[in-house]
């Protein structure tokens, strides 16, 4: 595959006009997210992710396909690693001289991240490539630039603006001037109300261009309300049944609102109180003060709830942390909601190991799977998968796989409703 180019519908009156856009990564797939836009001579790129399903070098976008020493500005959307994980790797390891801009909570929530992701890669990667190491993470941090949220920062003639992009915390939608021309990059985005996130924002002014992200395609999501039902009935009849739910997440993002979920329902049914809720993730402690801290940058609902009952809405009632498996009793039923997301390895793809061969358990999938890992596979319920200890183990499955989703991006509709509300003429 190489990176996918595309031009604009424009008419130019000379070839100066011209506006290139080139996906270097995420163009026709899911991960790996980095574009380029090019525009009288200004370089802006957009996100520098890491593919999840690949490892090493070959996870990257395709930064040879491009002079990365022409880059002005680089706008970080969110911090999922499809979107930021290759950062360091541009910055320590690449001709890049430019500079790099996110907003305050995604870098600091990416520091948190980014330090595990290359703990955990050190532990996995079965050659020693590892893109980057905990230094070049230090010593690029230094340079990234905090930015706020609806406050416009001008580089060299280069304007651009951040948005509220719901999807998780810090996420930003950039709105981008350069040479007269408007373009809003959306990033990835949802406009459903959840419980602890705005929705993504239609900026005031109208676009030129719109570049939007499509993970869902053309498909539908089910109603919020009946997906919760849907989870909980599911949780709670495993659970009554003798079974244990493992729910893996990404660490960070819906993670939290999954937890928002089963504290309440857990607050409002005492009679589950002798089964307990974990949150597997070594990150927990740590993301639980970032969370406090950008409380002002949530929902009104959320505002609401720790100023009125002057508590911290993620300082879970009925929720255990856990900071490892090797503090875990694994007596009988209880819920768990464990990292990775995709099962690639770690906490989530060993209590999935230890747990699959029992019909009485289930597997809730409640994130975005992508192609080429574990959670997209066991999805088509084979009756074995292979073992992360390698040596061609086979783990039989026998435990009940659901997909709920609750990735907080935009379906097919609401994409449709929010393109025809940002009126863009020209759409990528
Ligand atoms: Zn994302």
């Amino acid at each position: 595959m190489s990176a996918k180019r595309q031009v604009a519908d424009f008419e130019p009156v000379d070839q100066s006009d011209y506006l290139e856009f080139v996906a270097l990564g995420g163009g026709n797939e899911v991960g790996r997210s980095c574009h380029i836009i090019n525009y009288r001579g200004k370089t802006i790129m957009l996100d520098a992710g890491v593919h999840p399903a690949l490892n090493g070098l070959s996870a990257l976008p395709f930064y040879d396909d491009y002079d990365l020493s022409t880059v002005d500005v680089l706008l970080i959307s969110h911090f999922h690693l499809d979107h930021a994980a290759s950062l360091p790797y541009v910055m320590t390891h690449t001709d890049f001289k430019g500079r790099v801009f996110m907003t305050h909570p995604t870098k600091a929530i990416y520091r948190w991240l980014l330090s595990d992701y290359v703990r955990v890669s050190a532990i996995s990667s079965n050659d020693a490539s590892t893109l980057y190491t905990d230094a070049d993470l230090n010593a690029s941090f230094e340079r990234i630039e905090a930015i706020d949220y609806h406050s416009t920062t001008e580089v060299e003639g280069i304007k651009f603006t951040a948005y509220h992009a719901g999807h998780v915390l810090g996420a930003a939608m950039y709105f981008i001037e350069i040479g007269g021309i408007k373009i809003l990059f959306t990033g990835d985005y949802s406009r459903e109300e959840d419980r602890h996130l705005n929705v993504a924002e239609v900026p005031t002014e109208r676009p030129d261009i719109i570049i939007t992200e499509s993970t869902y395609g053309t498909s539908t999501h089910q109603p919020r309300s009946e997906k919760e039902t849907r989870l909980l009935n599911l949780i709670t009849k495993t659970i009554l049944n003798g079974g244990r739910c493992l729910l893996p997440v990404f660490s960070l993002g819906n993670a939290q609102e999954l937890l928002l979920i089963l504290d309440e329902y857990w607050q409002n049914h005492p009679e589950l109180d002798g089964i307990p809720v974990f949150y597997a993730s070594s990150l927990a402690r740590k993301c639980l003060a970032v969370y406090q801290t950008f409380i002002n940058m949530m929902n009104d609902s959320i505002r609401k709830k720790f100023r009125d009952d002057n508590s911290n809405p993620f300082q879970f009632k009925h929720i255990r942390s856990l900071k490892n498996l090797e503090r875990f009793d694994d007596l009988g039923p209880c819920v768990m909601v464990a990292s990775p997301g995709m099962l690639q390895n770690g906490v989530s793809r060993e209590l999935l190991e230890r747990w699959a061969p029992e019909a009485k358990n289930a597997l809730i999938l409640t994130g975005y799977s992508v192609d080429g890992t574990l959670a997209k596979q066991i999805l088509n319920e084979p009756s074995e998968f292979a073992s992360v200890a390698g040596g061609g183990i086979k783990v039989p499955r026998r435990l009940y796989v659901e997909e709920i989703s609750f990735a907080a991006h935009v379906d097919y509709k609401q994409n449709t409703e929010f393109i025809d509300l940002v009126n863009a003429p020209n759409i990528v």
